[in-house]
């Protein structure tokens, strides 16, 4: 049997730099998000351009790309990766995003994901020590469009109103009040809340007038919970 003097991919010594590694590792998490339904090109190609492995502690940097919530501290999880592209795929809607509004920060992720596809990200988190974690997280990334705020994202933020759209990454058991008069019309907010029955949904709330929301309900989803104040 002639034996091929070419190695597999897979057999080769790697010679690879750890970055270099990386960049492949996320084109194959991207792959896969898309292999399982997601198919907005502006979505898929923010999340190959945003590195997740500095988003996660050192001991965890491995993981980073596998397709799983991990822990990033105070009880809190980064969230998983296919999950935030869906709820950005609904969030755009195929449109361009003019001011977003983001409750629920964590270590920073999403938010810097969300600075590639709108014109200006506000992001909103309770927890002291994670909003300074996203801060420290994003300065080396440098994205001007992308502000942090230390609050109760409960609240939404009037400086910034209104928001094209909005996106909760904490599970309340519905929409709060406040998002939604902070949504422009037209504009559509995204948020994972308690079903009835036990267990969390997506849901999508459409602003259709000054008066008039439709919500529909999507994906089974499991977040952690939207709580009141900060700590
Ligand atoms: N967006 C993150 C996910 C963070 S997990 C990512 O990119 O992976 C959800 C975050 O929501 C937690 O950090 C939690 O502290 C925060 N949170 C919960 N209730 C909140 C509230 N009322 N206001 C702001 N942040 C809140």
């Amino acid at each position: 049997m002639a034996a091929s003097n070419v190695l597999a991919e897979a057999e080769r010594p790697s010679v690879t730099t750890p970055a270099l590694a990386s960049d492949r590792m996320r084109a194959q998490m991207v792959s896969r998000i898309e292999q399982r339904g997601v198919s907005d090109q502006r979505v898929l190609s923010a999340m190959l351009s945003v590195p997740r492995h500095p988003f996660v502690d050192a001991a965890l940097a491995s993981r980073a790309y596998e397709d799983s919530a991990l822990p990033i501290g105070h009880g809190q999880t980064i969230s998983q990766p296919y999950i935030v592209a869906r709820m950005l795929e609904l969030l755009r809607n195929g449109r361009e995003l003019g001011h977003v509004l983001e409750v629920g920060t964590g270590c920073g992720y999403q938010a810097a994901v969300l600075g590639r596809l709108a014109r200006l990200v506000v992001s909103i988190e309770r927890i002291k020590a994670l909003h300074e974690l996203a801060r420290d997280n994003l300065r080396p990334m440098r994205l001007p469009n992308v502000r942090l705020h230390f609050g109760d994202g409960r609240e939404g933020l009037l400086t910034h109103a209104p928001y094209d759209a909005i996106v909760l990454a904490a599970a309340g058991e519905e929409a709060p009040k406040p998002l939604l008069a902070q949504l422009a019309i037209g504009g559509r907010l995204v948020a994972p809340v308690a079903r009835p029955g036990g267990g969390q949904q997506l849901i999508v709330v459409d602003r259709l007038s000054e008066d008039r929301w439709e919500s529909r309900q999507f994906d089974d989803v499991h977040f952690v919970p939207l709580r009141f104040g900060t700590t």
